[in-house]
This record gives C-alpha cells, sequence and structure tokens, in this order.
C-alpha cells in the first residue's frame, strides 16, 4: 500500500514514521523546506521517545521518504490515502483555525489523478470534513476532472513523549467514514495495528470528529476537578494524595488521570476545550462545564507563584529561582502553552532571576524566551545559589535528585513542587522548607 501524510510535525511525522514500521509506502509531505531537508539528513524537527531511530531505519528501507512536493506523492503512484495531519491552531475567538487544513485539501483536489480516501487526522471540528470535501470538489470541477474519492475522519489520540507505543499500540482506533470503499481502505490500512485487540471502531464522520474533543474536554476536566479539590483539600487541612488514592480505587472513577498540579498545558487540550466551547457557541449551546475547566486551568497556572509569593513576602526582586522542567510535560521538548512560560512570566515581571534546566526542551525554550532567563548545564547547575527550587515538570531524572548535594547548592533551602513527586516529611527532615500542591500544611 502507499499513503501520503500531509504535516510533519509531531502527528504527522509519528504516523507517517508508524506506517513505514508496518510496510507500507509513505510520503511525508511538509511546506517547510528546512523542516524536510533536514529529515532527509536524518535531522529531526521534533523529539519524540525512539522515533529518529525508527526514522532511520524506515529511511534506509526506502519506505519512508520526504518530500515538499504534494502532487508527485499522489499522482499516478497508487497512492490509496491522504492523511491531512497539519495543524489547527486557536483563531482569535477560539475557535479551530481551519485554512491550513482546507488548504491542503484544496492542493489535493488540485492534483489528485485517481480514487483515494482523503483523512483528517487533525482535530478538526464536526463538519470540517465535510468542507474538506467541498474544497476538493471544487478543485476537481474548476479542472473539468471526474475522479471518485471519499473523506474520511480519523482523530489521533497519541500522547507527546510516549506517541510510538500509542500509535503502534493504541487503545482504540476511531474511524468516521461514508462509505463501504472508504471502510474498506481504512481497516487495511490499520490492520497490522490490531494484533492485541485494541478495537477499530468505525462510526459515522460527525461522531469521530466529536470523539475525539470529548476526549481531550474529559480528560482537562478530570484534571481541572482535581486541581479544585487540590485546593480546597489545602484550605481545609486535607491530603490530597491521600484522597486521590481514596477516590481512585473506585473502578468508577480510576486512578489514572486525577494527579493534582499546575495547570494543564500543551498545544491540545487548552485549544481543543476551548474551540469546543466555541463550536457549541456558535450553535446556541454553552458548555458549562468546560468553561469552568477552563477558568481553574488559567488560575492553576498562578498557583506555584502564588506560594512563591507569599513564601517571600513579595520580596521577589532579585532572587534566582531554579527551575527544573520547561516542556509542558515530561519526555517532550514542547513548549506550547506550558505552565512554566506563565511561572517564569510572573517571576521576571517582579524582578526574580530564573535559572532553568530542560533534559530536552533546553533549545525550544531559547527559541521562545531567548535570554531573558539562564540556562543551567545540568539540574544541579541550575540551583547555585538558588533562593529555592520550583519543581515545574515531573521528568523522570528529576524524581530522586541527591538533597545532600541540593542544599549545599542553594541559598536557601525551599522547594516549591508542583506536580508533589517529592515526599514531604523526608524533605522537612532533611530542613527544606517544602510546598507541595494540595496537601497539609507543617503541623
Ligand atoms: P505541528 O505544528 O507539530 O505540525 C504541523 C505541520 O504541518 C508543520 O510542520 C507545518 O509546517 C505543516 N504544514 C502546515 N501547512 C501545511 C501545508 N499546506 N502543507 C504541508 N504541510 C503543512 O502540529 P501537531 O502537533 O502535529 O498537530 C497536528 C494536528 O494534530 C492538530 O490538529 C492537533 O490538534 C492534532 N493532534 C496533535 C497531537 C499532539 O500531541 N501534538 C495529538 C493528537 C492530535
Amino acid at each position: 500500500m502507499r499513503i501520503a501524510v500531509v504535516g510533519t510535525g509531531y502527528v504527522g511525522l509519528v504516523t507517517g514514521t508508524c506506517f513505514a514500521e508496518v510496510g507500507i509506502d509513505v510520503t511525508c509531505i511538509d511546506i517547510d523546506e528546512q523542516k524536510i531537508e533536514n529529515l532527509k539528513k536524518g535531522i529531526l524537527p521534533i523529539y519524540e521517545p525512539g522515533l529518529k531511530e525508527m526514522v532511520l531505519r524506515n529511511t534506509q528501507k526506502e519506505r519512508l521518504s520526504f518530500s515538499t512536493d504534494l502532487a508527485s506523492s499522489i499522482q499516478g503512484c497508487g497512492c490509496e490515502a491522504a492523511f491531512i495531519a497539519v495543524g489547527t491552531p486557536p483563531g482569535e475567538d477560539g475557535s479551530a483555525d481551519l485554512k491550513y487544513v482546507l488548504a491542503v485539501a484544496r492542493e489535493i483536489g488540485r492534483n489528485m489523478t485517481d480514487y483515494m480516501v482523503v483523512v483528517t487526522k487533525s482535530t478538526v471540528p464536526v463538519g470540517t470534513a465535510q468542507k474538506v470535501r467541498q474544497a476538493i470538489e471544487e478543485e476537481l470541477e474548476a479542472r473539468g476532472a471526474d475522479i471518485d474519492f471519499d473523506v474520511a475522519s480519523n482523530p489521533e489520540f497519541l500522547k507527546e513523549g510516549a506517541a510510538i507505543e500509542d500509535f503502534l499500540k493504541p487503545d482504540r482506533i476511531v474511524v468516521g467514514v461514508a462509505s463501504e470503499r472508504a471502510e474498506k481502505v481504512m481497516n487495511k490500512l490499520y490492520k497490522p495495528f490490531l494484533m492485541n485487540g485494541h478495537p477499530l471502531i468505525f462510526m459515522d464522520i460527525p461522531s469521530a470528529e466529536m470523539t475525539k474533543y470529548a476526549a481531550n474536554a474529559m480528560l482537562a476536566t478530570k484534571i481541572s476537578f482535581m486541581n479544585d479539590i487540590a485546593n480546597l483539600c489545602e484550605i481545609m487541612g486535607a491530603d490530597v494524595n491521600m484522597v486521590r488514592k481514596g477516590i481512585g480505587s473506585d473502578a468508577r472513577i480510576g486512578n489514572k488521570f486525577i494527579y493534582p498540579g499546575i495547570g494543564y498545558g500543551g498545544s491540545c487540550f487548552p485549544k481543543d476545550v476551548k474551540a469546543l466551547i466555541r463550536t457549541a457557541a456558535e450553535n446556541g449551546y454553552r458548555m458549562r462545564v468546560l468553561q469552568s475547566v477552563e477558568e481553574v486551568n488559567e488560575s492553576q497556572k498562578e498557583v506555584l507563584f502564588n506560594k512563591i509569593d507569599t513564601h517571600f513576602k513579595g520580596d521577589l526582586a532579585g532572587r534566582t529561582f531554579a527551575l527544573w522542567g520547561l516542556s509542558f510535560k515530561p519526555k517532550t521538548d514542547d513548549m506550547r502553552e506550558a505552565p512554566s512560560l506563565v511561572i517564569i512570566q510572573k517571576l521576571l515581571e517582579r524582578g526574580a532571576k530564573v535559572r532553568a534546566y530542560d533534559p530536552v526542551a533546553m533549545e525550544e525554550a531559547r527559541r521562545v524566551l531567548g535570554e531573558t532567563i539562564e540556562y543551567g548545564k545540568d539540574e544541579y547547575e541550575a540551583l547555585i545559589d538558588a533562593d529555592a527550587l520550583l519543581l515545574v515538570t515531573e521528568w523522570p531524572e528529576f524524581r530522586s535528585p541527591n538533597f545532600n548535594v541540593v542544599s549545599k547548592l542553594m541559598k536557601e533551602r525551599v522547594v516549591f513542587d508542583g506536580r508533589n513527586i517529592y515526599d514531604a516529611a523526608d524533605l522537612r527532615e532533611k530542613g527544606f522548607t517544602y510546598y507541595g500542591i494540595g496537601l497539609k500544611q507543617k503541623e
């Protein structure tokens, strides 16, 4: 089988590479010439565990190639499906901006020569597949071509940091189709991923489009709910870690995704929650739960800063803060909507200095923050003469630092743990002042 994947970011590159891994011939296309040139040389635009090795292996086997030329990747070469995996950033009103998706659809319409399934993999609102179909039809009509095609919706559920595993061994694959022919093609493509009983769920296209938003909105809701409970625990003298264990053992609730922290970030939850609220509003409905989810998240991003401000009694100017973890979550270099950015901005506004370290997101952070902060060579260097340590992203390497060394390097022994990864009692015993999220204050 041969396919094209248009958009070579986190989703497109992982999708294309994983399809190649199971023996499908894949061309990954992007308009970013530099990105494609680099990929041809084996230089990846993103960090994702295991991805580089897989890209190199499949490129060598000539199952995976990279191009800026969409036309030659779909014309007369037996290409059975074209996946659209370009960005859908939020527009000014919060709705998903479809200009990249529709630009690709038009380009496909201008260039296709044979039947194919045009699959939307980007996260798009209900009704987008219909717009994609129209865009293609208009282009076909404009050039007087009578070519049969189908559209399909195949939302992606991969998690950055575990994207390969998620794609190869998915909890489920959701595909929205409107014809048997499209279902056959999609079934053939995904068959190799169903070995371990993972379900391939076919449904109508609007339901598939909605499924992705509902999934992300539910996950964001769990996070904001737990953060709300954590804040109340702190006020009432309860310990959210205990409460989490207490509720997580109820199978109806489950123990995953109920960890409190400093708010969700990344390229998906914030924009998808906004887009769903917007879609509802445009159709005369108010998503009351999601509006609160967003509101809680915005204030949660400031919780760590507020604790810092209170501890230092507002006297932050001239102080140095060591910040561990810049990416919005571990095992990725993605800084989009990262809570670290909010904390850094608030500290800088108050005249404080920030010295940060992240295992892989330093380059990306430099691109976003420039030299407004200092960057440590490693987590220990970031601590030298610091007034406090802020644990922002729970990278595994931050979980068990040598606290004797930490204590010697820092000016003051204060830890603000935004992810509750340290043992409060243990740190207090070692002489640190410790703050977590939703924990009992020191008695
Ligand atoms: P990204 O920004 O990393 O990549 C998008 C790529 O598309 C870029 O390389 C860009 O140059 C390219 N592009 C834009 N216009 C193009 C065009 N006309 N032709 C060819 N290439 C073009 O985005 P991403 O994080 O991979 O997300 C893509 C989509 O998948 C979004 O809708 C997102 O919501 C969704 N999604 C993302 C994730 C995730 O974890 N990142 C997970 C599931 C779904």
